[in-house]
């Protein structure tokens, strides 16, 4: 007997499939003048290390990274009981 997978039932299993919705966030905080921010997080970003990026508060070019986390923005907020 010859069983084949082809089909329209199958092909839906597939589609069903998605891409996992990670997207990695690194947080600065401004050397200047201490505010935080957040950007997509970028290769060879590691907490505690420092990035050259243009603080939208005060202008300034120097951040310390001070954390690094995952944001799932496709998830609805879940109720917790
Ligand atoms: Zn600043």
């Amino acid at each position: 007997m010859i069983r084949t997978f082809e089909g329209p039932g199958q092909l839906g299993a597939i589609t069903k499939l998605k891409p996992m919705p990670f997207n990695p966030i690194t947080q600065l905080k401004c050397q200047s003048c201490g505010s935080i921010h957040t950007r997509p997080h970028k290769e060879g970003d590691y907490i505690f290390g420092g990035v050259e990026e243009k603080c939208p508060n005060c202008g300034g070019s120097k951040h310390t990274i001070i954390a690094i986390y995952v944001e799932d923005q496709r998830q609805p907020p879940r109720k917790q009981t």
